[in-house]
């Protein structure tokens, strides 16, 4: 059963108590509440876990120098067809750069290095690049 759902039973049960059911009331709404926060909170932790493992696995994709030209402050990686990826790489540490939700630039996550441009200018310097 439910913590909640215990509460209400208890409500329930000293429905005629009058000293006893508002206290009843209060804490069983401080226990939503609290609930609600615990449920927010291990949904912001799955993400997080979520970005960071994906983060993990592009950071092991690590490149040489060779493949990466310097452009904008940043580095970019040329793919066989010739073109290139559609995210910067650090130039200090030749990671791939992360774009979190709700951010517009990107960045190192391992020095902390951030673009000077934001998203919306990457596909006009992706034309450049070419
Ligand atoms: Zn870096």
């Amino acid at each position: 059963m439910g913590i909640l759902k215990e509460f209400q039973e208890l409500i329930n049960d000293y429905s005629h108590d009058s000293t006893l059911r508002p206290r009843l009331v209060f804490l069983g709404n401080k226990v939503a509440k609290l609930v609600k926060e615990h449920t927010a909170l291990k949904k912001e932790f799955a993400d997080v876990s979520n970005q960071l493992a994906n983060s993990d696995a592009r950071q092991s994709k690590k490149v040489s120098k060779g493949e990466l030209l310097e452009y904008q402050g940043v580095l970019f990686m040329r793919k066989p067809d010739g073109s290139f990826q559609d995210s910067p790489y650090c130039p200090t540490c030749k990671n791939p750069m992360e774009k979190f939700d709700g951010f517009i630039k990107y960045n190192c996550l391992q020095c902390g290095i951030t673009t000077a441009f934001t998203d919306k200018d990457l596909p006009d310097i992706l034309k450049e690049l070419k």
